[in-house]
């Protein structure tokens, strides 16, 4: 598994061939098993055998559809026609499409398919035919198929966000979150996919994941939370998770209730986590954790996330988007050169916006983090240009303005 972990994070991480050692992932590994030894009963990942086969929501194709004719559907048909789509599929997208509003001079479409009522609204069968053909290819996409399966998994730890986007994903802002997940004895990932590893991109086949959720549990085993769905909301897969759940964690009872709890007691971050914590902070949804309580007595708290150690020498991670602390990234330069560059006055990593080039004693650009720009340097009142505090400063004879060696030679050559 040590290969495979780390064959992912070179090929995901674009460290190259002659990468530093990733010397931290064996014990990582270990540490994983250890933590989560308890809550599969020993295994790695159940696969439920249920083929699951879900319609996504109607939003994810209706937004697709929406978007396409307003923007892209030029090739295909007419402008008049295009808005007339566009007109028909926003009046009826608040209702899901559960009761099709009357159009224009057709009052009772309700209950008819979306697809079939796009007769009433396009009057030239050609441009029928192809906007309904449009409709089903990304209702046809919409689809999530596969297995359910609760995994403790390490590649499903680092791949919780692949191959869709969250800042979970393996280039997203939170990705050291993903060891954090890997260190509690509280996360496992559920998610949907197919039998077999799908996803190769990264020189590891694992399985992509086509819908999931972090599942928490206590040390207790009582009280649980789902969390936030990605990369879309699905209350047919939520029932599903929730139903397997309760037959893997026999400690979860039926008499719960659905009461949202005080969300700061119960669901605690560990404190060198570094993830993004969505029953806490998310500001997209209000609700989203789905919470099961027992009635009758007080549960211990869910702590979310364990330690952050870097992949190449276990040392925390302070930073969420890398698996490397600061030291190995400074060291090996780990960091997208055309974002970020190390300053050359204290040896911090400063993205390019916040970094500014200042002339040293030599004559040579240097790049200076924010903080040592402002403290560390001095503008010359005449080029504006800015120097390092190491370069002589020249005055004038009032003292008032500060000038370069240049500016001042030929002040004095003016003179
Ligand atoms: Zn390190
Ligand atoms: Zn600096
Ligand atoms: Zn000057």
């Amino acid at each position: 598994m040590r290969e495979e972990f780390e064959t992912l994070i070179i090929n995901s991480q674009e460290l190259g061939g002659n990468s530093p050692s990733l010397g931290y992932i064996q014990e990582l590994i270990d540490i994983c098993a250890e933590r989560k030894q308890k809550l599969l009963g020993g295994k790695l990942r159940i696969t439920f055998p249920e083929y699951i086969k879900i319609d996504a929501p109607a939003k994810i194709w209706q937004d697709k559809m929406i978007e396409w004719a307003r923007y892209d559907s030029a090739s295909l048909i007419d402008r008049d026609t295009a808005m007339d789509v566009y007109d028909f599929l926003n009046l009826n997208r608040g209702s899901n499409f559960c009761s099709i509003e009357s159009w224009r001079s057709h009052p009772n479409l309700k209950g008819m398919k979306v697809t079939k009522a796009l007769k009433y609204v396009i009057d030239d069968p050609r441009s029928l035919d192809l906007v309904q053909q449009k409709a089903s290819t990304f209702i046809q996409n919409g689809k999530t198929e596969g297995y359910l399966t609760f995994s403790v998994h390490p590649l499903d730890y680092l791949t919780i966000s692949e191959p869709f986007h969250s800042c979970h994903s393996l280039n997203g802002d939170y990705r050291a979150g993903n060891i954090s997940y890997m260190t509690d004895n509280s996360t496992i990932v559920c998610y949907l996919s197919s039998k077999e590893p799908t996803m190769t991109n990264y020189g590891t086949p694992w399985y992509a994941k086509t819908w999931r959720v972090l599942f928490h549990i206590n040390e207790d085993g009582d009280f649980a939370v789902i969390n936030r769905q990605y990369p879309f909301e699905c209350p047919d897969l939520l029932a599903i998770v929730e139903e397997k759940a309760k037959e893997l964690f026999k400690g979860l009872r039926e008499d719960w209730c659905d009461d949202l709890i005080d969300k700061t007691k119960y669901f605690k971050t560990h404190e060198s986590a570094l993830l993004y914590n969505d029953l806490r902070r998310s500001p997209y949804y209000p609700h989203p954790i789905h919470t099961r309580m027992p009635l009758d007595k007080k549960p211990k708290p869910i702590v979310l996330g364990g330690p952050t150690p870097c992949l190449m020498c276990g040392d925390d991670i302070y930073r969420e988007d890398s698996f490397f602390c600061d030291e190995c990234i400074r060291n090996y330069e780990l960091f997208n050169h055309d974002e970020y560059c190390l300053c050359s006055s204290c040896g911090d990593i400063s993205s390019r916006e916040d970094t500014s080039l200042v002339i040293d004693e030599n004559g040579d650009a240097q790049d200076y983090c924010y903080n040592c720009t402002n403290n560390y340097t001095w503008i010359c009142d005449c080029c504006n240009t800015m120097f390092s505090d190491e370069v002589t400063i020249y005055h004038d004879k009032d003292g008032i303005n500060d000038y370069c060696r240049e500016c001042w030679e030929d002040l004095c050559e003016d003179r």
